[in-house]
């Protein structure tokens, strides 16, 4: 019967007592464990191909992975897959592991590029032409295309499938030393043109392509195709268990039947999970690609973007996407998830670990009449009541401050309970205040609220349990920080922005609102002091992050997200 498992999965007996409560990626790991089948050993890899820079999808797939070889005492590889030279860039390159980093996939030494094994690569593809299993082939593409038929027409033979050996030897090695043009020939497997499955009839190998690649330079120009590749790249680092999105289900009989055809190869398992899809946003990096080339937002990092990078300067952290990839799981059935259910996430986080200021976003004075003039003083803030550790620290007050237009109302109806003449309202860690007059402009403009103050109620407490229906926040007037604050929506307007009508593209789906630029916002000073990548809460208003546009004379903060939470609204639903 089977080993004991060394690892970390709890599977010290031949049933792990906790299996059913794991997904069924994790459920394959630990029977694969529980049965020795490679010997007790876990080792797991992430994929990319430099091409673009990361997005949730991806980090998904960084979680899962990173996370079964950190459970299950496996290592973990980051590899490049570095196959086409065209759109391949060290940006890329450098973007990725920056944010494969930060989400907390830690690859150790284990970095590794797929361009480091062209050489064997080509030297079994040398074997397979060897072994009669592979032919180069004269076709153009076009014509390969025709040839190969469609889901209820069998394939038909090229004329060239039946070169001999020897031809094939020189054709290719012709090939690889430059001697065609692009797309002239291929290397395609010899496999079976009638096959119901498209991807085993004779699929390509190699392509001709002169271009020059960001590491190998023009040592190549011919470059392995991805199903000839990935499998490959798996057994050479003696990846244990291969796991990818489902579209690669159809392709999995190709991996293993190339690495069926090697001698003495490490054989990999490939396991399909449903990739992650989510409402209001793109994932494909090609139209991601798009947004950014023709400036529909500004750059990879924009705030509005899905891409790790953009989370990252949106003010997410990553254990809000890490937590949201735990509650979305591992399924082998493709979805869209609610996007709200990423917001539900980050807000949960961001809830406990952000220390709360006081900023105002859409400034109007407020005069408190019966404050001496001159004086000021500093009043008492808690940082965070969900984590007394934060401390507490001062905020300036004096006879003039600034509240939020909108915290206030001349003609209230019943159930405003803000601001309004003859209305007593606390301001937040202060005092008190009964509006008593409006002063407007020639426009009808509110220029200035004059309100009175109850020295006794210092620090927002009332002495004789005197009630007030609301609390509003303020900055001093005398004493803050001005700052830009960039205000985010979806970028698209539509839970499925690829649901256009006939001739329009997902660029028509693109939120107009989606960004907001605040100018005149005014915050409590301690806010100026934040450097770049801060995440804090406005008080009443949502969690924002100091974005690196900040500079020593002007503050720019990010609106993470509000404090709705849709999400829980819908739960309770
Ligand atoms: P393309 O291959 O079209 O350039 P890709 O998004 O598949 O796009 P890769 O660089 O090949 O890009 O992806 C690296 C890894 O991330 C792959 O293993 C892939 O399975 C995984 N991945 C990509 N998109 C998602 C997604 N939306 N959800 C989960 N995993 C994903
Ligand atoms: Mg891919």
């Amino acid at each position: 019967m089977s080993e004991n498992c060394n690892c970390n999965c709890g599977n010290n007996d031949n049933v792990n007592p906790n299996r059913e409560s794991l997904d069924f990626v994790r459920q394959i790991v630990a029977d694969d464990c529980a049965s020795g089948k490679w010997g007790g050993r876990v080792a797991t890899r992430f994929p990319p191909e430099p091409n673009g820079y990361l997005h949730i999808g991806h980090a998904k797939s960084i979680v899962l992975n990173s996370g079964i070889a950190q459970e299950f005492a496996g290592s973990f590889n980051l590899r490049f897959d570095d196959t086409n030279p065209v759109k391949e860039e060290d940006e890329y390159v450098q973007s990725i592991m920056a944010d494969v980093r930060w989400l907390g996939g830690d690859w150790q030494d284990r970095l590794f590029f797929a361009s480091d094994y062209f050489q064997q690569m080509y030297d079994w593809a040398v074997e397979l032409i060897r072994k009669g299993k592979a032919y180069v082939d004269d076709l153009t593409p076009e014509e390969i295309r025709q040839y190969r038929g469609t889901l209820t027409e069998p394939g038909r033979p090229s004329p060239y499938r039946d070169r001999s050996v020897e031809e094939n030897l020189d054709l290719f090695e012709r090939m690889k030393k430059g001697e065609f043009a692009n797309g002239a020939r291929v290397l395609r497997a010899k496999i079976d043109m009638a096959s119901n499955n498209l991807n085993l009839r004779d699929p390509i190998m190699y392509r001709i392509l002169h271009a020059t690649h960001h590491r190998t330079g023009d040592k190549w120009c011919i470059y392995p195709m991805y199903d000839w590749a990935h499998g490959l790249e798996d057994s050479i680092e003696k990846i244990t268990h291969s796991i990818c999105t489902l579209e690669f289900e159809n392709h999995r009989p190709l991996y293993d039947w190339f690495l069926d055809q090697l001698d003495g190869v490490f054989h990999p398992q490939q396991i399909e999970f449903a990739r992650l899809n989510l409402t209001y946003t793109v994932m494909s990096k090609r139209k991601l690609l798009q947004l950014v080339t023709e400036k529909h937002v500004n750059g990879w990092d924009d705030p509005r973007m899905p891409t790790v990078s953009g989370m990252r300067r949106r003010g997410y952290s990553p254990e809000c996407i890490r937590s949201f990839c735990k509650k979305v799981g591992v399924a082998k059935f493709n979805s869209t998830v609610d996007v709200a259910l990423l917001e539900h996430c980050v807000r949960a986080e961001l809830n406990k670990t952000s220390s709360r200021y006081m900023a105002v976003l859409d400034p109007v004075k407020v005069v408190i009449t019966n404050y001496p003039e001159g004086q000021s003083e500093y009043l008492d803030a808690v940082n965070n009541p969900e984590d007394a550790s934060a401390g507490n620290r001062k905020v300036p007050f004096g006879r003039e401050i600034y509240i939020e237009r909108e915290d206030f109302m001349e003609d209230a109806p019943k159930k405003f309970f803000r601001l309004t003449p003859g209305r007593e309202v606390r301001l937040r860690y202060a005092y008190f205040i009964t509006c008593q007059e409006v002063i407007k402009d020639a426009t009808g403009n509110i220029v200035e609220i004059r309100c009175t103050y109850d020295p006794a109620t210092r620090g927002g407490d009332s002495p004789d349990g005197r009630k007030v229906k609301s609390t509003i926040h303020w900055v001093s007037v005398a004493d803050n920080v001005k700052a830009e604050v960039r205000m985010y929506d979806h970028l698209f307007a539509k839970p499925d922005p690829e649901d256009v009508p006939e001739g329009q593209t997902f660029l028509n789906s693109i939120n107009p609102e989606s960004l907001k630029v605040i100018n005149n916002a005014v915050l409590e000073p301690e806010l100026g002091k934040l450097p770049a990548g801060t995440r804090v809460q406005f008080e009443r208003l949502g969690y924002f992050c100091v974005d690196p546009d900040s500079t020593p004379a002007r503050k720019v903060f990010n609106l993470t997200i509000n404090l709705r939470d849709t999400w829980a609204k819908e739960q309770v639903k």
